[in-house]
């Protein structure tokens, strides 16, 4: 249908494939849980790059709770404290000033000290605005 926009649902039908067959094979009684690794979303399967990452964040050793546990993890909106299910991985760097080019800020790098000036000492900097409260 035109103008229509969904939001991603991590393939949802996969999921319920998956649950289904786990509960084909271990009977009518009980919680039953898919093993790590078993769903992949139709973009995971198909990244040549291995880019995503899905599973449990319920099991902690899953493969995507370790990437959680990540000091480069970050989410979007993370100051509305909306808790969005899904995360990123900050971008690696070389910072080595030897490369060429490694002493040139990059087109990013800028447009970020732009937007993020660093902070003078005695000026603190504004709190966020948005609406809600307690
Ligand atoms: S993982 Fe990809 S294919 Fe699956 S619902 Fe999300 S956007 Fe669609």
């Amino acid at each position: 249908m035109r103008g229509v926009m969904e939001k991603c649902t991590y393939c949802v039908q996969r999921i319920e494939q998956a649950k289904i067959a786990r509960k084909a094979q271990a009977g009518p009684s009980g919680d039953i849980e898919v093993p790590d690794g078993v769903i992949k979303t139709a973009c995971q399967q198909v990244c040549p790059a291995e880019a995503i990452t899905f599973g449990n964040i319920k099991d902690p050793q899953s493969a995507v709770s370790r990437q959680k546990a990540l000091d480069r993890t970050y989410t979007v909106l993370e100051f509305l404290a909306v808790k969005p299910r899904t995360t990123y991985l900050a971008r690696v760097r070389n910072p080595n000033p030897a490369l060429p080019g490694g002493d040139q800020p990059t087109a990013l790098s800028r447009e970020y000290l732009e937007k993020n000036p660093p902070l003078r000492e005695g000026h603190a900097q504004p709190a966020p605005t948005g609406k809600g409260g307690h």
